[in-house]
């Protein structure tokens, strides 16, 4: 542990050489490895990492069906506190030594004409080649994951201060809750009056269809596929969610549609991973005109019951999504906090580094019990509640 690593300085200096982490060298393989804290330095921070949120790009790295930049520290959805911030970093996010923040996964240089449009993931300097739990080691700072007990955070970090009263471990939803934001509202435009649908009831969609109840829809039915998803399906109600339908044995459009007297769906909202059918649902649930978001992927060609003339007839808009955007992550900590919707009780399993392997075995459905809705890294084991 921390404690038992060679410390910097005299005296009351408490600053670590190095940091545990778990680095990733392979499909399914995970080394447990001590790696240099960079020197301290006027422009970047120390993040002592408390907790690390879990999502299916994590297990598709781990189990090797998305392709990974390995040896790499994976971890994209940190929270920690802040063990030294240099004055630009402070100033630019209004943070300060000691603060608990969320760390944006991608770098902004700020400067390029992405950055200054706000389109920062296609920044031209840095893009998922650079981006924190998804960069190989070899692309500085070698510390870049949540999978550590502390993370270097270079100068074009992006920060999110977490409000007062929201645990470290509670506080990892803002990747999903404002995952579910931003697809289920911003890129759909979903307001007043809509019919809504939510393909896929992990916390993602869960997100989407509260943020979708929050924008004004009239009707929110979200969709699951088969017994393990039950839980799931039985916990929408609390997240805004009108209808919950197994899609395994029922026809999703003639239960959405007896359900709104007739309606199909303004938005269609698909989270689902490894879903090949859902993108032939998503077209036919939608309404004329209807604006479908993709957000699931499937790691397939394969597209059974999808009809493209059916995007022509219906005049549909369909919309590509790639993670989040750092300003819809100060709305998800603050809908978090709010607790309108019960985020912080979804059922959740919190693993130390060692039984990270386990977990995401899990996640990909390959151990005994359904995937957890929520899962969490806690890199320091005592810590663990
Ligand atoms: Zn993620
Ligand atoms: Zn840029």
């Amino acid at each position: 542990m921390t404690g038992l690593q060679p410390e910097h300085g005299t005296g009351t200096s408490t600053r670590p050489l190095s940091s545990r982490a778990l680095v990733l060298t392979g499909p399914r393989s995970l080394e447990m490895r001590d790696l240099p804290v960079p020197e301290p330095s006027d422009d970047g921070a120390l993040l002592r990492v408390e907790a690390c949120g879990l999502c299916g790009t994590d297990h598709e790295l781990f189990t090797g069906h998305l392709p990974a930049r390995t040896p790499m520290v994976p971890g994209h959805e940190t929270i920690g506190v802040l063990e030294e911030v240099g004055p630009e970093l402070a100033g630019r996010w209004g943070v300060t030594v000691g603060d608990r923040v969320a760390v944006e996964c991608f770098r902004s240089c700020g400067t390029c004409d992405p950055c200054a449009t706000g389109t920062y993931r296609r920044c031209t300097s840095h893009g998922l080649r650079t981006a924190y739990g998804l960069s190989p080691l070899d692309v500085e700072p070698e510390l870049s994951g949540g999978w550590a007990e502390h993370h270097w955070l270079a100068a074009d970090s992006m920060l999110i201060p977490v409000p007062d009263g929201i645990d470290p471990v509670d506080a990892t939803l803002f990747n999903p809750i404002g995952a579910g934001i931003r697809w289920g509202v911003d890129l759909p435009a979903t307001g007043p009056g809509d019919v809504v649908v939510v393909l896929g009831p992990g916390i993602r969609g869960l997100a989407a269809a509260a943020a979708a109840r929050e924008a004004g829809a009239e009707f929110v039915m979200v969709t699951g596929l088969g017994e393990r998803d039950h839980p799931r399906l039985a916990a929408a109600a609390d997240f805004g969610v009108d209808l919950a339908v197994d899609v395994a044995d029922a026809d999703p459009v003639a239960a959405l549609r007896a359900a709104t007297g007739g309606r199909r769906a303004d938005v269609v909202v698909d989270v689902t991973a490894n879903a090949p059918a859902a993108l032939g649902q998503a077209v036919d649930l939608a309404a004329i005109g209807g604006r479908i978001v993709l957000a699931g992927t499937r790691n397939s060609t394969d597209t059974p019951g999808f009809v493209p003339d059916m995007i022509v007839f219906k005049e549909l808009t369909l919309i590509g999504a790639l993670g989040v955007d750092a300003p819809v992550y100060r709305r998800a900590l603050d809908l978090l906090a709010s607790d309108r919707y019960p985020f912080r009780s979804v059922p959740r399993t919190v693993a130390p580094l060692s039984g990270a392997a386990d977990l995401l075995a899990t996640m990909a459905g390959e151990g005994e019990g359904p995937p957890p809705v929520h899962a969490v890294i806690v890199p320091r084991a005592d810590e663990l509640r």
